[in-house]
């Protein structure tokens, strides 16, 4: 009798034991998924998860404060609670933004936001850091660049100045007339650096700039007669190819330096004798701008870096024909008033290619 029934206890008794075990599961998976969500709304940041038509699904308790949602408003429209253009923008796409979008609050103009959006199957996840600290530390920076440089103007015009009256001096000593060489072009030097950094916090510093029509042509032919004359000691043959009369509108000021500096770049890093292409052409997304040369050409581990700050791939090299290492810094701050980005295409030996694209935004034929 006993013998007959084994095999069905077995098979309740598996039965049970499997049922356990998926009980198990669950209320692991289960507390899992309460330690995930408590650990998300305890996080300072927000965090919003979007459904496909951009309505409100969940949100922690820091989403709740920073847009004063409730519970009613689930579903909503995310664009009815962040009413700002960038935002939308950054989340149309519009902006290519790979590390989020930068905003003041709307509702506090003194907080910092950064809004970061992962999307996920037909879903997307918003997550709002407050940066204000950031922010101020990066404002601190930027007030003591532009202060000491502009500190350091007046000393060194007055070096400037008296170095040029005594090496005019005929009756100087033989002796230190190597050493005032070297005065004047180490004080030259130091003001083109502190003339660099001015520009480049102001770029910086002014967010919202009067916007004018710019002539391209004029511009370019205007940036091609100065490296002309730049050119003198290397000898090569520039070419300048504009096939659009587009313009643009921005400031003519500071993008004259961006696209100076890229010309007169493709020159000094150019064996003599080289070929220099600026071009200026339609395109189906815009306008682009290039500058090509066939001079020493960069190894692909540097140029992501090309942009930081006095970087420089030879700073010998740099320092002897008079930069910076802060040309490139600015023509990406230049750019960035474009809502552009350099691409730089380069080969070892062989030259390279700065080039920008104009979006039809910020084109316009001309008036
Ligand atoms: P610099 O004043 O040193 O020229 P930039 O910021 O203009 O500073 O450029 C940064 C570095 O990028 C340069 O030091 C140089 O190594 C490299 N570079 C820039 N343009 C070119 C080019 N056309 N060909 C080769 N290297 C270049």
């Amino acid at each position: 009798m006993l013998k007959k029934n084994a095999p069905q206890n077995n098979a309740s008794k598996n039965k049970e034991q499997q049922e356990n075990q998926n009980q198990l599961a669950l209320q692991n998976s289960t507390d899992q998924l309460k330690k995930i969500r408590s650990a998300l709304r305890a996080l300072r940041d927000a965090v919003i998860l979007l459904n496909d038509d951009d309505g409100l699904e969940w949100w922690n308790q820091a989403a709740e404060d920073l847009l004063l949602l409730q519970s009613a408003d689930h579903g909503e429209s995310i664009f009815d609670f962040i009413n700002v253009p960038e935002f939308r923008q950054y989340y149309h796409n519009k902006i290519t933004a790979n590390d989020g979008v930068h905003m003041k609050s709307w509702r506090d103009p003194n907080r910092y936001l950064k809004c970061e959006l992962t999307p996920f199957g037909d879903e997307k996840l918003l997550i709002i850091y407050d940066v204000t600290r950031l922010q101020h530390l990066e404002q601190m920076r930027r007030d003591f660049v532009a202060n000491v440089s502009h500190e350091l103007r007046t000393p060194l015009t007055v070096l400037m100045g008296y170095l040029e009256n005594f090496s005019d001096q005929e009756d100087m000593p033989r002796q230190w007339r190597r050493g005032f060489e070297l005065m004047t072009q180490q004080t030259a030097r130091m003001n083109r650096v502190v003339n660099d950094l001015l520009l480049l916090s102001r770029i910086e510093i002014e967010e919202t700039h009067e916007l004018h029509y710019i002539d391209m042509t004029k511009l370019l032919t205007h940036v091609y007669d100065d490296a002309q004359a730049y050119n003198q000691e290397y000898g090569h043959t520039l070419h300048l190819q504009i096939d659009t009369y587009d313009g643009l509108y921005g400031s003519e000021m500071y993008l004259n330096s961006a696209l100076s500096n890229l010309v007169i770049n493709a020159i000094k890093y150019t064996p003599k004798g080289g070929n220099i292409i600026i071009s200026w052409a339609k395109t189906t997304d815009g306008c682009r701008f290039a500058v090509t040369d066939n001079g020493i050409g960069i190894a692909p581990e540097h140029i992501a870096r090309l942009t930081e700050r006095f970087y420089r791939v030879d700073s010998g090299r740099s320092r002897a024909t008079g930069g910076t290492g802060l040309g490139l810094a600015i023509v990406k701050h230049v750019l960035y008033q474009y809502d552009t980005t350099l691409q730089i295409e380069s080969s070892e030996g062989r030259g390279s290619t700065f080039s920008a694209i104009f979006s039809t935004a910020k084109t316009c034929s001309p008036p």
